[in-house]
């Protein structure tokens, strides 16, 4: 998976960037977005595409009660936070990021709705199991937190075959 997680010590001072705070409360999870191109403080088709997404997967996991999932819904937008979390210029594509300590995930939206590779549809569903490990297992041991994620994205398809 060419998608990695990374731990920051320093606090993100992303709210203060965010062109919009759209914000839903899932449970106590909440879903914001952070675009480029929002106007009159109104969400772009692109966020609520991804949000429809991702949201679902989050909810069909074992999540925590309380975090904040920030969806970056354009590239640009996906830049500005790479920047901020000084993560430019690193090999790889960056699907998403979780910074453990302000409880905050962030998600590349554009590769949530924009297809990267023909495994797509497992790609952003493996992308969110990976970081919910991160954040269930409070680990930055990728091996550690990879094998969680693939024994939960087994879990999951299983569950779900069952109940048919
Ligand atoms: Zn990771």
């Amino acid at each position: 998976m060419k998608h990695h997680t990374r731990f920051f010590i320093f606090h993100a001072l992303v709210p203060l960037m965010l062109t919009i705070s759209y914000t839903e409360a899932h449970a106590q999870n909440t879903i914001k977005f952070y675009s480029t191109f929002a106007e009159n403080n109104v969400p772009p088709a692109d966020c609520t595409q991804e949000r429809a997404v991702v949201a679902p997967i989050i909810d069909g996991y074992q999540h925590p009660t309380k975090w904040t999932w920030i969806i970056a819904c354009d590239e640009p937008a996906w830049n500005r936070v790479l920047n901020h979390i000084g993560q430019v210029g690193v090999k790889g594509e960056i699907l998403a990021t979780t910074d453990l300590q302000t409880q905050v995930t962030y998600v590349r939206g554009f590769a949530v709705i924009h297809p990267f590779t023909k495994t797509h549809e497992n790609l952003t569903e493996h992308v969110i199991a990976h970081e919910l490990a991160h954040i269930m297992l409070k680990s930055h041991d990728e091996e550690r937190v990879e094998k969680a994620a693939s024994a939960m994205m087994r879990e999951t398809r299983t569950s779900v075959a069952s109940s048919f």
